[in-house]
């Protein structure tokens, strides 16, 4: 069953994606050469829980921890470490925060140090396809449309989608229907009608698509060992444009001022 949010919900949503963002901004600055993603994890649950919020993730199905903390060859869903960040190394660091009851949930790839040329490409390409999937989050539209556009984007570059994880309805759940893949066909799959909240996620390959799981349960990492990248965000449709209710521009603030 899809849940059709209330205004007065979506403002809610908002205040929580808004918590995600400022938790993604606060890390931006922290996201440094020598860091351990254990710190991150610490320093992120502290910043949620002192702004009124609660890590979305902590116990989730069992998961340990308040990030998903992916690097490189790892797609999603990595578990906080000691280990620590090297120059060229690629994180994705998922959150999600509970505010008032809702869920944000949002992502983000962090270059660590210098990034290769061919990498750097592959970021780019995975926060674009992100966009090109919104564009296409329109009422009136299929969830197909969006993966159609997620995927050939992404294919376009010659990178891989992959199929196993996929975005997701979101609102008092984390995970609500209905499931938004990233690749399909134009015009199939659930109709999307205003005030919907999904959450829009490709997980882009820069090799094949096929991944597997560590035997931590948790972890998973692409089969080719080439590196993968995730961006996240949370949105509400309406008749037009959709309603991006998570904010990368606070992030990117924080990345600009340390170039
Ligand atoms: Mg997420
Ligand atoms: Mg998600």
């Amino acid at each position: 069953m899809i849940f059709i949010k209330s205004k007065e919900e979506i403002e809610l949503m908002r205040q929580s994606n808004l918590l995600v963002s400022r938790t993604h901004a606060m890390l931006a600055a922290e996201i440094v050469e020598g860091v351990s993603t254990l710190k991150l994890d610490k320093l992120a649950e502290q910043f949620i829980r002192d702004n009124g919020g609660i890590p979305g993730f902590l116990n989730y199905n069992g998961f340990p921890n308040t990030l998903c903390v992916s690097i490189n060859d790892v797609v999603v869903h990595g578990i906080p470490k000691g280990n620590q960040l090297k120059s060229g190394d690629i994180v994705s660091i998922d959150c999600g925060a509970v505010v008032n009851g809702y869920h944000g949930d949002s992502c983000f790839t962090f270059e660590v140090g210098e990034v290769s040329p061919e990498v750097k490409a592959l970021l780019v390409c995975t926060k674009e396809s992100l966009y090109k999937g919104i564009e296409q989050a329109v009422a009136g539209n299929r969830i197909g449309d969006i993966g159609y556009a997620v995927q050939k984007h992404a294919e376009l570059h010659g990178y891989s989608v992959v199929r196993e994880l996929v975005g997701h309805g979101i609102g008092r759940n984390l995970h609500e229907s209905p499931e938004v893949p990233n690749y399909g066909k134009k015009g199939k799959g659930v109709k999307l009608s205003e005030n919907m909240t999904i959450a829009i996620e490709p997980m882009i390959n820069m090799g094949r698509k096929e991944i597997y799981q560590e035997a931590d349960h948790w972890t998973i990492k692409t089969r080719d060992g080439k590196p993968s990248a995730h961006f996240e965000h949370t949105i509400a449709i309406t008749k037009g444009e959709a309603d991006i209710l998570s904010d990368f521009s606070l992030i990117e603030e924080v990345l600009n001022s340390k170039k």
